[in-house]
């Protein structure tokens, strides 16, 4: 801690997926003023995109809203989304950060949310939101529970053509708007920037982005969701026919040495057994199978959740690995050979949809923020922890804390767990002056 400087106690959360609106609320709850710095136009995190979690088949944005609206509301939470943090200078107790608030060309303060904006917009674009397969206009919002709910303009494809802001009754656009930098006052930081996914078109092999049928787990999430592209209608995106035969393939970019990662993204098992168990869900007549190296079903009722994958749901289980894929220029249905390593015979196997399920990886700012910070990552590069044991939410800087998938894959319960842990670990900082 710097001597004699003027020591602040607010906390800074960098990430509002589920790890850091967690660590928000617990900060908060406290009294203590958290601001929380997100990327993107609404807090959330991959958690808004899901459709049930695992292993209780919960419905993900049901948990998520309420958390979502306490965050929003929270006297003590100052929320800078579409936001990015520029620097932070100081030490444990008063830190200086720069935020770049970027422009969205909508007045947070003036917008309600009511959306005859978009209505009124001519411009479509490809939906990020919703990995690609669906649409949405230049003026948006990420997903129908946006926090905040405040309209964004994607500046990259506006056309200026002003008609949202003709129909706006309160006057909420703003084009003259700039980016802004705020510098804040912070005692602590968290970090929790969450994760990204590996590109499963490292394993051409899978075919990937030229088999229309084949297609990741993230997509099939969207596929499933009843707000999704398709309203919640699993079908095959070649020919929008439902698929009768669906094969999930799992650890594409973990456990493999060759493409750099050699650690296991614990996640991945359960995600496709969930999404296994979701198409017979959809399709109770449908043929289901997980290709799988090894199934690590290692959390509370994981293991009978896979048990009832199979018996209640006859979801069907091969150990082995997957060869190339090739599509049938006829039908776009896929074979492949596979040899299942437990009976040692080598499968023929055709299906009408293909879902991949990649591995995580340390999120796509990652670098950027430790080189920023100062902070060591460790040889999977995530952010280091000063002591897996002893210290396993602080990184060699002292003030600045991790929790979440940003200092390694971890499932939602373990997320909020790890963001309640550094909340405690700030304020426990923050009100015994940095000795601890
Ligand atoms: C297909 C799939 C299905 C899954 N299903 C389940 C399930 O059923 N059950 C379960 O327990 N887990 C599931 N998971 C795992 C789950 O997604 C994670 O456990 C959870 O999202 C981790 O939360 P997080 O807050 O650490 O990260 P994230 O959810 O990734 O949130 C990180 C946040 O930080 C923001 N951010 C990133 N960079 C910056 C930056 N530079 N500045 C500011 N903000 C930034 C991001 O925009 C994001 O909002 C699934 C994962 C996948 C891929
Ligand atoms: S910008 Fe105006 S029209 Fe659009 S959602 Fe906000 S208040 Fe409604
Ligand atoms: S000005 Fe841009 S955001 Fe507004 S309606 Fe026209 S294209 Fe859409």
């Amino acid at each position: 801690m710097s001597n004699g400087a003027a020591r602040s106690n607010n906390v800074l959360v960098v990430g509002g997926g589920v790890a850091g609106m967690q660590a928000a609320l617990d900060v908060a709850n406290q009294g203590y003023k958290v601001y929380l710095v997100e990327k993107a136009p609404s807090i959330g995190g991959r958690m808004a995109a899901l459709d049930k979690t695992f292993p209780t088949l919960d419905c993900s944005a049901c948990i998520l809203t309420p958390r979502l609206s306490e965050v929003a509301r929270h006297p003590n939470i100052e929320l800078l989304t579409y936001s990015e943090v520029q620097s932070v200078e100081g030490s444990l107790g008063d830190f200086t950060v720069r935020v770049l608030r970027k422009a969205r060309y909508v007045r947070e303060d003036r917008c309600s949310g009511c959306g005859d904006c978009a209505r009124e917009c001519p411009v479509e674009v490809p939906n990020e939101f919703d990995e690609f397969l669906g649409f949405r206009k230049a003026i948006y919002v990420m997903f129908p529970q946006s926090t905040p709910n405040v309209y964004t303009i994607d500046a990259e494809h506006c056309i200026r053509c002003k008609r949202c802001e003709r129909v706006c009754e309160r006057g909420a656009i703003d084009f003259d708007m700039q980016d802004e930098i705020v510098e804040l006052k912070v005692g602590v930081v968290v970090l929790s920037i969450g994760y990204k996914l590996f590109d499963v078109r490292q394993y051409p092999r899978l075919g990937y982005g030229h088999h229309r049928n084949v297609i990741t787990a993230m997509e099939f999430e969207r596929l499933i969701n009843a707000a999704g592209p398709t309203k919640g209608h699993l079908i095959r995106l070649s020919d929008g026919r439902m698929p009768k035969r669906i094969g999930f393939i799992q650890c594409v970019g973990a456990r493999d040495v060759k493409k750099g990662v050699p650690n296991c993204s614990r996640v991945c098992c359960m995600y496709g057994i969930k999404n296994a168990v979701m198409a017979r869900e959809h399709y109770p007549d449908a043929e289901v199978t997980v290709y799988y190296a090894d199934i690590r079903a290692f959390g509370k009722g994981f293991e009978e959740f896979y048990e009832m994958a199979k018996t209640r749901f006859g979801v069907k289980f091969i150990k082995g690995r997957v060869g190339e894929i090739v599509e049938d220029p006829e039908t776009a249905n896929l074979q492949f050979y596979v040899e299942d390593t437990l009976s040692g015979e080598i499968l023929d196997v055709e299906h009408d949809m293909i879902v991949l399920c990649p591995g995580l990886q340390p999120a796509e700012d990652l670098d950027k923020l430790a080189e920023m910070l100062g902070l060591d990552t460790s040889t999977d590069g995530y952010i280091e922890t000063r002591d897996a044991f002893a210290a396993p939410l602080e990184t060699n800087h002292p003030g600045i804390l991790v929790c979440g998938c940003a200092d390694g894959p971890k499932d939602i319960p373990d997320s909020v767990t790890a963001g309640s842990a550094a909340a405690m670990k700030a304020t426990i900082l923050l009100s015994s002056g940095g000795a601890k």
